[in-house]
């Protein structure tokens, strides 16, 4: 069977490993470090599932990049992550529309539970 599709962006090579231990054996990945390289994915691939995306990041932040998604693929869910000082960034976050938010450092069920959950 075909592994559902989930789109990951992060600036730090160390999350995006992370991440990729947690999820690679039931999702098939596709990692970004920018939210340039995120977007385009997402104007290239139609068949994403769910995108994670970390909020601080630098040039384009992650707000930024939800907003810009929700604009153009209002279906797509969206999860972000966030840094434990910025919770409230994280409420901005699901106000602009994000479906959920990981405050890292994260666990590896918590990572799975929302991918799990918010996946189509
Ligand atoms: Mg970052």
């Amino acid at each position: 069977m075909k592994k559902p599709k989930v789109l990951i962006c992060d600036d730090e090579e160390g999350i995006r490993e992370s991440l990729k231990l947690i999820l690679s054996d039931h999702y098939d990945l596709i990692l970004t470090e920018s939210g340039e390289q995120c977007l385009e994915c997402i104007a290239n691939a139609k068949d994403i599932g769910l995108v994670l995306i970390d909020i601080k990041m630098p040039k384009v932040s992650g707000l930024e990049i939800l907003q810009k998604i929700k604009e153009k693929r209002p279906d797509l869910k969206v999860i972000v992550v966030t840094g434990y000082k910025s919770v409230e960034t994280a409420t901005e976050a699901v106000k602009l529309g994000a479906a959920g938010y990981i405050v890292k450092p994260f666990k590896s069920n918590e990572i799975l539970a929302a991918v799990q959950n918010n996946i189509k």
